[in-house]
């Protein structure tokens, strides 16, 4: 059982957790903190929240855990402002979906306090944001990624365990640096792809009859285009060392896809169409 969960960024992310701790009775009493008074009302109106702190020094006041759901580029300033509020014990925790360089500003701005910062990720979520969409379920058979350091206190990361799994989500670990390449080729490559596809098709002077008719292929391929732009800027920059490499391979591959194409070259498609099926048929176990 927490005692008293605070919660940074009461949107999607945070509001399920909140959500799902509360519903299977984890929690006592949630704290909530973010930049806009009127989205943390909405939030103790929902029942998300039981209060909302006004600085981050009350937000950190007497709790057990302290979880960070803001923005990737946002999350330097939080540790930097929540650090000299928090108390003996506490733990911090992150929910971000790059690790490398959240850990190295928690590393800055913890210092001594590094130990109890667990890192974390889950692999849940939609292509929509705010604490409106936030869902008891949605951590449900899915998994979380803690990418503990060596440092990190053995205690803290079984108590951010714990929770996660309060949460009906499967729990694994990984290092940040494996977890941010695992992550660049499966979910922040696909976005970019997404956007620059919806971009280049409403660039099309005829690209209202485009979208009008457009079928399970456009739909579902762009779907995630409509996550929230200033998270996905964010993800990317903060983990572009990964990220360019994989953009620039599948540049290249597009090139043989054109020229094979170009030159009518059917053996090569049919070659590359069935071995890509055949990898997704077999290799993504948990199509959801
Ligand atoms: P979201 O729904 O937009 O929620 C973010 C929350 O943070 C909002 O409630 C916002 O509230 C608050 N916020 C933003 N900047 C802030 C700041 N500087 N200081 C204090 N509060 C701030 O976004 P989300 O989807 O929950 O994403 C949150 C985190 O989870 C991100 O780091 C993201 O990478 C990670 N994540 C997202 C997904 C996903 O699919 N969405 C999945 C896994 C992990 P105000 O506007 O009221 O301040």
């Amino acid at each position: 059982m927490i005692n008293k969960l605070t919660i940074i960024g009461v949107g999607l992310i945070g509001g399920s957790l909140a959500r799902a701790l509360r519903k299977g009775g984890h929690v006592r009493e949630v704290m909530g903190y973010g930049r806009n008074l009127a989205h943390l009302q909405e939030a103790v109106g929902l029942g998300v929240i039981d209060y909302a702190a006004v600085t981050l020094k009350e937000a950190a006041r007497e709790a057990d855990l302290v979880v960070v759901a803001v923005p990737v580029g946002s999350i330097p300033e939080i540790f930097s402002e929540l650090t000299p509020g928090l108390e003996d014990g506490t733990i911090v925790t992150d929910v971000g979906s790059v690790k490398v360089p959240v850990i190295k500003a928690a590393q800055a701005a913890l210092g001594a306090r590094f130990p109890f910062f667990v890192p974390g990720h889950p692999i849940a979520g939609t292509e929509r944001s705010g604490v409106g969409a936030s869902d008891a379920d949605l951590f449900r058979r899915r998994r979380v990624i803690l990418t503990p350091e060596p440092e990190t206190d053995t205690a803290a990361a079984a108590r951010v365990r714990t929770m996660w799994q309060a949460t009906g989500a499967e729990v694994v670990t990984m290092t940040a640096e494996q977890h941010d390449h695992v992550l660049a080729a499966s979910s922040h490559l696909p976005h970019m792809l997404a956007y620059a596809l919806v971009e280049m098709v409403v660039r099309m002077d005829d690209h209202r009859a485009i979208f009008d008719n457009a079928a399970g292929g456009f739909r579902d391929f762009t779907r995630i285009a409509s996550s929230d732009p200033v998270m996905w800027r964010d993800i990317c920059l903060a983990n572009r060392e990964v990220l360019v490499p994989l953009l620039r391979q599948y540049r290249n591959d597009l090139g043989t896809l054109i020229k094979a194409v170009e030159e009518g070259n059917g053996e090569v498609l049919l070659e590359l169409f069935a071995r890509a099926k055949r990898a997704r048929d077999t290799l993504l176990t948990n199509d959801k």
